[in-house]
């Protein structure tokens, strides 16, 4: 069986390949560049430790308040509270590094393929895609085959 192929391993394609390969379907990953690091604040809300089963390790720093300064020096206290309080008032900061590459390196344990490379083409015909990708290192373009495309 031809696998899904998933484009762009960062935490969203990440996560998808990762659900794939727990349901035993085949998956491949493929990332322009793996040493990417996504432009990124970093704050996750605490309920996706649970949901997406992520351990707590990923997190460096549990923020309860924040002060936020505008340009007039106007400054807004933020509490991190919800409606009931419970001990999920905070807002998780992760490196956003480290995150990816966990989810990355998870899904790849549970079966995915990695492949470093850009895609640059995508053929769908009634079995499924050819998609064309351009290898990262030596810069070869490939082709592969696929049931269907998450992008
Ligand atoms: C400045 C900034 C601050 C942010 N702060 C926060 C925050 O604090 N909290 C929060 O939850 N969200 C934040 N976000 C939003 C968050 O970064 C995005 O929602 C999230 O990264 C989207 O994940 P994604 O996997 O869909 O896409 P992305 O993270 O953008 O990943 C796309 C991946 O696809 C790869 N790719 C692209 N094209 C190709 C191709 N042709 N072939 C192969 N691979 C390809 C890229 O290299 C990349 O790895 C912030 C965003 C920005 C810009």
């Amino acid at each position: 069986m031809d696998p899904v192929l998933v484009v762009g391993a960062s935490v969203g394609g990440a996560t998808a390949a990762d659900t794939l390969a727990r349901a035993g379907v085949p998956v491949v990953m493929l990332e322009r560049d793996t040493s990417y690091v996504k432009p990124c604040g970093g704050a996750v809300p605490p309920v996706a430790f649970t949901e997406f089963d992520l351990p707590e390790t990923l997190i460096s720093r549990k923020v309860h308040h924040a002060l936020v300064h505008s340009p007039s020096e106007r400054v807004v206290e933020i509490e991190v509270a919800g409606v009931h309080h419970t001990d999920q008032d905070y807002i998780a900061m992760c490196c956003r590094e480290e995150f990816d590459r966990y989810i990355r390196q998870r899904a790849v344990q549970r079966g995915a393929t990695l492949i470093e490379g850009q895609l640059v083409d995508l053929t769908f015909d009634k079995d499924g895609v050819t998609a064309t990708y351009r290898e990262r290192f030596g810069g070869a373009r490939q082709q592969l085959r696929a049931v269907t495309v998450i992008g």
